[in-house]
């Protein structure tokens, strides 16, 4: 990773070499292309995404509560376009490890 100037955003930013742009820009382009590829109809489901997208109509759907945190399926509506559409919400598990006694007095 180097700083690099982002030709999208012309933030200054890490981003990989053959990467052109930071991946704030990527993720936005990768939304964006996602939201229209739902409205062309071309994509009805999405699947492992970080957020929650309506399948009808792409707009992402913030959640909260039980929707966001608890694992299952949950039905939720739209805000943009009233339709109904189901949630299936996986918790994901991250382990840090670090080695017992460094960085201590052990
Ligand atoms: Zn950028
Ligand atoms: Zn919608």
């Amino acid at each position: 990773m180097e700083l690099n100037k982002c030709p999208t955003c012309g933030r200054i930013k890490y981003i990989a070499t053959r990467e052109a742009e930071c991946f704030d820009c990527r993720e936005k382009r990768y939304e964006n292309e996602l939201k229209q590829s739902i409205r062309d109809g071309k994509t009805t489901s999405t699947v492992f995404e970080t957020q929650i997208y309506c399948p009808y109509c792409g707009e992402i759907y913030e959640a909260d509560g039980e929707v966001a945190h608890e694992e299952g399926t949950h039905v939720v509506e739209c805000m943009r376009c009233g339709k109904e559409f189901t949630v299936e919400t996986s918790v994901r598990y991250f382990y840090d490890t670090t080695r017992k006694g460094e960085g201590d007095n052990g």
